[in-house]
């Protein structure tokens, strides 16, 4: 007998053929089991899915219906959770459910033939507990005690509100062991932003669980895994073999069909954030996800997403998290780094060090402990100029000047890669003097060698090397740890002590636990304050308080530690808040900032970002889909009010308007209740799609939804 089957497939977005095809099958399959169908002349990987309400397969020809060609042997039907994890994502953020649903399996279960499969299936498992003996975990502090007793005692979400190094790995960690032992099929699931900067963390799960329950217990999920070592962990959740996993944001997708805890730690870091395809956020996710699957969700930060902040104030007010505050750091290093602003007003024009800042960094430097210095702007200066014609080094392709990389002398745009040798004199008028303006962190590295040349290391002067050693610098971004390894080597020779001055981008102010590091210094922060993205001052409040959070972890030097911030602005009130240390005073006067202004957390905003030849045509199209709404849609039965509540901006060109000669044009949408925003977005998408073919749309390229940007 056969069986009409509904299978999920990876149709492009906005494609005209619906993402669930009917497929022809000997035998019944329940929903969520993979198999593989024939689409078009290829085969490819499908999900057996329920006929859900808006996707529905519609009219199907019984003649012209063709036979799965396999179902994938041995691997157990995806939950009906994950099922409606993937069906809600993708009606969120507008995207169609197989994209989404395909994208979030491994690679490989595409490409394997069944053959291989089977035999990736078969290969014996590591024997369990071989494993040495557990370390005992530390007696819990009484601001971890009181956090743990309510993760128990109630259902959350959870905001678990803790300064730096308050202890909250160690709440995630005890609040997996004892979830682990209370049940012997549980699976815990714990994010990080960055899995490649946290290996730490990967260390600590590792060496508190692989004693207890084996090498398997603990696996990882990133992007930054070979796609056999993503087959495996994937594998592993989904066969429950593995307890926990541990992943930046497309583990939110991983099977887990006895999840009962998410843990998302730094849960207000925008990387959390997806920037391309189905443009989710994996925190938000995580919240809802916990609700299918009924596992219990810790968002964990010190400083939280205003979001989130906003949704753990009191239940009375409407709050729908618990929020634990954790304020205090454990042990010794309790104190908090002090926070120092240098007004940069009474310092020499142009400076890019501070007097007092140089002077503090050479007396820490000669009593052995080290510094770290972050400006978020990589390469040596981010324009070259000539002071004669005005000549700048402008990128050919893109509407944003080339950056001037000094060590490799070449003039590099970070935007679409181009890359040329820097020019002899000015192309425009011959002029052999173009110089650099601005700053970038390789010209801080230079500078900081000149300022520092006549520092000696620590201890280095001895009678038999009366000359003692220079201070050593390093750097850390983007460019230096381009090749792999480079970063863990260069993170280690800090951890050793080999280096005394770090100099990096904010890659190095996020989650590294150094140490010894007891003075912190943002060169040139303001930007932030006058960005056009609302969100920047959140960003650089968080990022500073990450930075000072690095300082004075070691208990030793815990009470001598430092972060400068260089200003123009020093009464600035987030400085003043930060010099407190203290987040609720900030996020409140943020809160009430944007209350006022309708933004989000108060409203819910989309972005339409177009591409195209032209910049008209890319407004173009967001225009006329616009107007359509704003007229046609409005006459539609039971539309204009909902139409009434939703704001559409005229199309604007983006900040960075042309990147690789192509043109770019966004437009954002507004309303005040999230649902609404919804409705209105899953209605519009199908006039987007019918406004492309217009004449004067000709020239776009794409088009895409952004729901809940992070970026505007
Ligand atoms: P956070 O994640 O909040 O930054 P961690 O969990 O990393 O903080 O804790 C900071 C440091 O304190 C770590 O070295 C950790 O091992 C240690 N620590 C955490 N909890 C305790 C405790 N209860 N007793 C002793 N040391 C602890
Ligand atoms: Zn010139
Ligand atoms: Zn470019």
């Amino acid at each position: 007998m056969s069986h009409w089957l509904p299978v999920l497939v990876n149709t492009p977005a906005h494609a005209a053929l619906g993402p669930v095809l009917t497929y022809r099958s000997e035998h019944a399959l329940p929903a969520g089991t993979l198999v593989r169908v024939p689409l078009g002349q290829r085969e490819t990987l499908g999900v057996v899915w329920e006929a859900a309400s808006g996707e529905a397969t519609g009219e199907f020809d019984p003649a012209r219906v063709r036979d799965i060609a396999g179902v994938l042997e041995g691997i157990a039907p995806l939950s009906p959770a994950w099922q409606q994890l993937l069906s809600f994502a993708a009606a969120y953020y507008q995207r169609s459910a197989g994209e989404v649903a395909l994208a979030a399996l491994p690679p490989q279960l595409r490409e394997l033939s069944p053959a291989q499969m089977a035999r990736r299936l078969q290969r014996k498992k590591p024997d369990a507990d071989a494993a040495a003996a557990a370390q005992a975990p530390p007696a819990l502090t009484p601001e971890q005690t009181a956090a743990i007793a309510q993760i128990e005692a109630q259902a959350g979400p959870f905001l678990l509100f803790g300064a730096t190094g308050s202890g909250k790995t160690e709440v995630y960690l005890h609040g997996v062991q004892q979830l682990l032992a209370a049940d012997p099929d549980a699976q815990a699931l714990v994010m990080v932003p960055e899995i490649n900067l946290t290996p730490q963390l990967e260390a600590r799960f590792k060496a508190r669980f692989v004693p207890l329950y084996g090498e398997q217990a603990v696996v990882s999920l990133h992007s930054g895994m070979t796609n056999p070592q993503r087959l495996k962990s994937w594998l592993a959740a989904h066969s429950g073999g593995a307890r926990i996993v541990l992943g930046t944001r497309m583990a939110v997708f991983a099977s887990l069909p006895k999840l009962r805890l998410i843990v998302v730690d730094e849960e207000h870091d925008p990387s959390y954030k997806s920037s391309e395809g189905a443009r989710y956020s994996a925190r938000d996710l995580a919240v809802y996800r916990g609700k299918l699957d009924g596992a219990k969700v810790i968002l964990g930060s010190a400083t939280p997403s205003l979001e989130s902040w906003h949704h753990s104030r009191p239940a009375a007010e409407g709050g729908r998290y618990l929020r634990l505050h954790m304020p205090s750091r454990v042990g010794e290093s309790s104190r908090l780094p002090l926070v120092r602003r240098v007004d940069m007003n009474h310092q020499p024009r142009r400076a890019i060090f501070s007097t007092p800042l140089i002077a503090a960094i050479t007396e820490r430097v000669a009593r052995g402990e080290q510094c770290m210095v972050f400006l978020n702007r990589r390469g040596y200066a981010p324009v070259l100029t000539c002071e004669d014609c005005g000549w700048k080094s402008q990128c050919p392709h893109c509407s944003t000047f080339r950056v001037f990389h000094k060590i490799d002398r070449t003039l590099r745009c970070h935007h679409c890669g181009f890359t040329e040798r820097v020019p002899r004199a000015c192309p425009d008028c011959g002029n052999v003097d173009i110089s650099p303006f601005g700053r970038g962190t390789e010209q801080l590295e230079e500078h900081l060698a000149e300022l520092l040349v006549d520092v000696r290391r620590h201890g280095s002067v001895t009678p038999e090397n009366p000359d003692g050693e220079p201070v050593r610098i390093a750097r850390i971004d983007a460019d230096s740890t381009k090749l792999k390894g480079q970063l863990e080597e260069q993170l280690d020779a800090v951890h050793a002590g080999d280096v005394d001055v770090l100099v990096g981008t904010q890659m190095i102010a996020k989650g590294h636990d150094f140490r010894r590091i007891t003075l912190v210094a943002a060169v040139n922060p303001d930007g932030a304050l006058f960005s056009s993205d609302f969100r920047a001052p959140e960003r650089l409040f968080s990022l500073l308080m990450q930075a000072a959070g690095r300082a004075g972890r070691d208990a030793a030097l815990g009470a001598q530690s430092e972060v400068w911030l260089q200003t123009f602005q020093p009464e600035h009130g987030l400085y003043a808040a930060l010099k407190k240390h203290d987040y609720p005073a900030f996020a409140a006067q943020q809160l009430k900032e944007r209350e006022q202004a309708n933004m989000p957390p108060f409203s819910a905003q989309a972005l339409v970002r177009a591409e195209a030849r032209t910049q008209e045509a890319a407004q173009a199209f967001l225009n006329a889909a616009r107007a359509f709404a704003q007229a046609d849609m409005a006459a539609w039965d039971g539309w204009a009010d909902t139409l009434q509540q939703v704001f559409l901006y005229p199309a604007v060109p983006m900040a960075i308007q042309r990147v690789a000669n192509i043109e770019r044009a966004q437009m954002l949408i507004e309303c005040s209740s999230r649902a609404t925003l919804q409705q209105f977005l899953s209605a519009w998408q199908s006039v987007l799609q019918a406004t492309r073919s217009q004449p004067d749309c000709k020239g776009l390229i794409r088009w895409a939804i952004d729901v809940d940007p992070q970026a505007i």
